[in-house]
């Protein structure tokens, strides 16, 4: 029977404890800012030693136990900057108490929001897809693993395993902050709408060779770029019913969209920066010509158009292609065409004109406010096959 890859007991407690005491903390921010800021960088570094003291404790000591440890451990260490009675360290001291019964490892919470994307998921592609297509089973593997976490001690990854996705969390505990920890939903939205809704459509274009099995490059423009600010967009809308509470959303949107701009300006990866600005325009563009295309819900067009494309196998060059070519019509130039823009004389008319041009193709394209991506193949000029 099939058994989730998971993480150590060890891991668990140290990633599952720091993410305790920064999901309360950041209700206790402001208060802590006006008055004692210089305690902030204290509680990052006593939350930075759950590690050793998690490596020092019984190895069996059950995760419940290690969180009652590491509260004392916050408190003991906290008291000599703050006071002892300080209100400050009394009220985050019984306020984490007060969550700690209800804390669940760090590992059953991804799976719980992993589990309520892949129902908006089934709900996204009913609204989407013309084909009758159902989520694939998504398996969620946690791991620790150092040169997976770039960005906050976290990464992820996507693969495909007896013909099921498999979502890969990473984790690197001593890196593992606030951030960190918020951002756990964009990184598993990220796997889930870039990654394991690719290629599902069973028909379209076969797989062109062995290569093009399944994944992508990490600076592919399309499903790195493209789908990454799509994937933003739908998580920003849904979160709350990911989350399955209201009380942290803004801190986990706060978060989400600091670390959608660093994972997308990283030396290296114009390409992607790019992808995601050419749909952000396309998104925009969809708004502003809503009238003009006679569509009610611009949001719903662009995730439909947006989300059919992902959902098309094997058409990883000429994906990449229509969203050069997007970009080009609304005024966003590729990375290796730097400079061109400052050179063209009638850059603002051709812009103006080419906008009103894809506009008038896209309406006579629509069919009931649904963009087939084959005609928007075609209207760009993109050989699909
Ligand atoms: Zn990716």
């Amino acid at each position: 029977m099939f058994q989730p890859k998971k993480l150590t007991l060890l891991d668990e407690k140290i990633l599952t404890a720091k993410a305790l005491a920064f999901d309360v903390f950041v209700l206790h921010e402001r208060a802590w800012l006006a008055d004692r800021a210089e305690a902030v960088e204290r509680l990052e570094q006593s939350v930075d030693g759950f590690g050793s003291l998690a490596v020092a404790s019984d190895s069996t000591e059950r995760l419940e136990e290690f969180l009652d440890h590491g509260i004392a451990f916050l408190e003991s260490s906290l008291g000599p900057v703050l006071g002892d009675d300080s209100p400050l360290l009394l009220v985050y001291v019984s306020h984490l108490n007060q969550s700690r019964k209800k804390w669940l490892p760090i590992s059953v919470q991804a799976e719980q929001w992993l589990g309520r994307m892949q129902k908006l998921g089934q709900k996204y592609l009913g609204q989407c897809s013309k084909e009758k297509l159902t989520v694939p089973k998504v398996r969620l593997y946690s791991d620790m693993q150092q040169k997976s976490c770039p960005l906050h001690g976290l990464g992820g990854l996507t693969d495909e395993e007896e013909g099921e996705r498999v979502i890969w969390i990473f984790y690197f505990p001593p890196d593992f902050c606030l951030e960190g920890y918020f951002s756990i939903p964009y990184v598993l939205s990220h796997e889930f709408w870039c990654h394991a809704l690719s290629g599902l459509a069973p028909k379209g274009a076969k797989r062109k060779s062995k290569s093009e099995l399944f994944g992508c490059s990490p600076r592919n423009i399309f499903e790195e770029g493209w789908m990454d600010y799509v994937q933003f967009k739908i998580l920003e809308k849904e979160m709350e019913a990911i989350l399955g509470e209201s009380s942290r959303v803004a801190t986990f949107q706060d978060q989400s969209e600091a670390f959608h701009q660093l994972r997308n300006s990283r030396s290296g990866y114009r390409p992607v920066r790019y992808g995601a600005l050419a749909a952000r325009q396309f998104h925009g563009f969809l708004e502003q010509y809503a009238d003009q295309l006679k569509v009610s819900d611009p949001d719903a067009l662009f995730f439909q158009v947006s989300m059919d494309l992902n959902l098309l196998p094997g058409l990883a060059d000429a994906k990449c292609d229509l969203v050069v070519e997007v970009g080009q019509h609304l005024g966003v130039f590729a990375p290796e065409e730097k400079g061109r823009s400052f050179i063209e004389r009638n850059w603002n008319k051709n812009v103006d004109e080419k906008r009103k041009w894809l506009a008038g193709e896209i309406g006579k394209a629509l069919k009931d406010s649904y963009l087939s991506p084959v005609d928007l193949f075609k209207i760009l000029k993109v050989k699909p096959l």
